[in-house]
């Protein structure tokens, strides 16, 4: 059995990953990247669905720490498609020379902590043992837990089934077939308009209704091209110092107190630019004000009145139950258009639910429906899943899935006490969930590498958080949800509602990524009193 001895261990080769494995390499650590896949890209690397792209302007959708590769990339749509942002990731790959130290195929399945010799061992899925001081969680706070609806029968299917986050690499074929499609979330809208084009049926299996907001994606022209590049560090500057990683401004005005005809405008031209800036430069009290909340709904369903064809779909496609922007934003476009398609048909599931999947389709409480592919669109064990997952162990021998069986505790959403020497990359209580996800894992990135370097020059061979401080954190991340109309989604991945079981707690930080930067700085720059620090034996 081969057995590897080094300074720190990355886990995961996605956005994050790369980064971070780049960061500590030109610190002088040894150090590798583990990527269970057999390509780099994470989340980009699976979710190669139809449809598939990022919501974040691409502008903001990459790196911002190197000049040269600003400089040299070259983004072709407002919203890059899947196979492009994993052509941007393999480029910054090659780029910084990051394939040497990329272990491909290979997954973390152990880690065991050693308090004598203040050393993490792992073992991976090839039967090699891994010893390092430092491991750092790079998994992404999706991709690496996909989860399958609560149906009964999904074994039983006899047609072929696809998961959105795990899209098989071969091409799938849609021409000619009958597909059911279970989930509307960000996934599911933006695979029905590309498959309902080449199907020859599509039935939308609806539980809760999505608020999509048109994304009016395009081809980037060359003069925009130029003045981003012309100004991307103070682009940066203004992403970097924004409450969600992008600089989109809350309108200051409060929706009640405003006029009906200056509301339409905003709301109209808000639409008109298209994708999540609709919610997020709306005004400021839409996620604090249920009245205000109202209003923006009331909108919205107008939009939907106006694009789909049959009342009484667009009756369905409405949102009622929870406000708009406390699940997560769709954005997509030609959503509520593909309803206007005879091959096309909703099934209203909270009406008429689904009693199980059988071999030829899916069976609801009135209806069978006959069908040759299913695909579920059905999300995520988000936030904590892809921790839970592996099997990791504290330094006294408990797994991280029974010390987060109640609620997830963490240090900053970058440590969890009694895991020394572990951190995480956008993990839980950080502010991945509301942010754009670049800036967001450049600021952990950033202060990990700078945490480690800093024990480095101090000779300090442990960090571990405090568990008091942890206590506190958590308080904090659940009492600001508590101002907001968030916990009002029942079915939402932000509070653990989709996964039956799972604590229903925030699973964020949402005081902003510009107030998380501050704090974290702040902790750094006290020479992380907040943490017990442990020097080596003998120094
Ligand atoms: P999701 O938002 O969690 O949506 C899951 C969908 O599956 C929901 O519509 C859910 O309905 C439905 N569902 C689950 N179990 C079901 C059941 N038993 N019966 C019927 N319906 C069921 O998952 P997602 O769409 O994959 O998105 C997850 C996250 O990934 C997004 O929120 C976003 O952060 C990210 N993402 C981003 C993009 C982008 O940037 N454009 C694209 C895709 C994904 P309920 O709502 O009723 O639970």
């Amino acid at each position: 059995m081969e057995r590897m001895e080094l300074d720190a261990v990355v886990v995961g080769a996605g956005f994050s990953g790369l980064y971070m494995l780049h960061k500590l390499r030109s610190q002088g650590l040894r150090v590798k990247a583990f990527e269970s896949e057999p390509g780099v890209g994470g989340t980009w690397y699976k979710n190669r669905y139809p449809g598939a792209r990022c919501d974040s302007e691409s502008e903001f959708y990459c790196y911002s720490f190197s000049d040269e590769i600003l400089e040299e990339w070259e983004w072709s749509e407002k919203f890059p498609a899947w196979d492009e942002i994993l052509r941007y990731l393999n480029y910054v790959t090659d780029k910084l020379n990051l394939r040497e130290d990329i272990i491909l195929s290979t997954r973390i399945d152990t880690a065991r902590y050693d308090e004598t010799t203040e050393r993490w061992t792992l073992a991976t899925s090839d039967g090699q043992t891994v010893t390092t001081q430092h491991i750092v969680m790079a998994v992404g706070p999706l991709s690496a837990a996909p989860i399958m609806p609560n149906i009964k029968g999904t074994d039983k299917f006899g047609g072929e089934s696809y998961h959105t986050g795990a899209w098989p690499h071969d091409p799938v074929s849609y021409k000619g077939k009958r597909i059911g499609l279970i989930g509307t979330g960000s996934s599911g809208s933006q695979v029905l308009p590309v498959v309902a084009k080449e199907a020859k049926e599509v039935y939308v299996f609806q539980r809760t209704p999505p608020y999509v907001t048109p994304a009016r994606n395009r081809p980037l022209d060359p003069e925009y091209i130029r003045d981003v590049k012309a100004n991307y560090r103070d682009l940066w500057d203004r992403a970097r110092n924004s409450s969600r990683g992008i600089p989109y401004n809350a309108d200051p005005r409060s929706a009640v107190k405003t006029s009906k005809e200056d509301r339409e405008e905003l709301f109209e031209s808000l639409w008109q630019a298209g994708g999540n800036q609709f919610i997020r430069k709306s005004f400021h009290d839409i996620f604090t004000n249920q009245d205000s909340n109202d209003i923006l709904v009331d909108f919205v369903h107008r939009k939907i009145d106006e694009l789909v064809d049959d009342p009484k779909v667009a009756e369905k496609l409405k949102g009622h139950d929870y406000p708009i922007g406390t699940k997560r934003p769709v954005t997509t476009d030609g959503y509520y258009e593909a309803f206007n398609r005879d091959n096309v048909t909703l099934v209203d599931v909270r009406a008429d639910p689904i009693s199980e999947i059988t071999e030829k389709g899916v069976k609801t409480g009135t209806a069978e429906y006959e069908l040759d592919m299913l695909v579920y669109a059905s999300g995520f064990d988000s936030s904590t899943g892809p921790f839970t997952r592996m099997d990791i162990q504290s330094k006294d021998g408990t797994p991280l899935k029974e010390v987060w069986k109640d609620g997830v505790r963490t240090y900053l959403g970058l440590t969890v006490p009694g895991f020394p020497n572990m951190y995480m990359i956008c993990g839980p209580q950080s502010p991945a969930i509301l942010s754009n996800a670049p800036p967001c894992l450049e600021q952990g990135v950033e202060w990990i590498s700078d945490c480690i370097e800093y024990m480095k020059k101090n000779d300090i061979a442990a960090l571990e958080a405090d568990s008091q401080k942890a206590v506190e954190w958590g308080e904090l991340c659940n009492e600001l949800v508590e101002h907001t109309l968030i916990p009002k989604a029942k079915t939402s991945w932000f509070m653990g509602h989709n996964v039956p079981g799972k604590p229903k707690e925030i699973l964020g930080y949402i005081g902003g990524l510009n107030k998380f930067g501050d704090l974290i700085d702040d902790v750094a720059s006290s020479g992380y009193e907040d943490f017990d620090l442990r020097r080596k034996s003998g120094s």
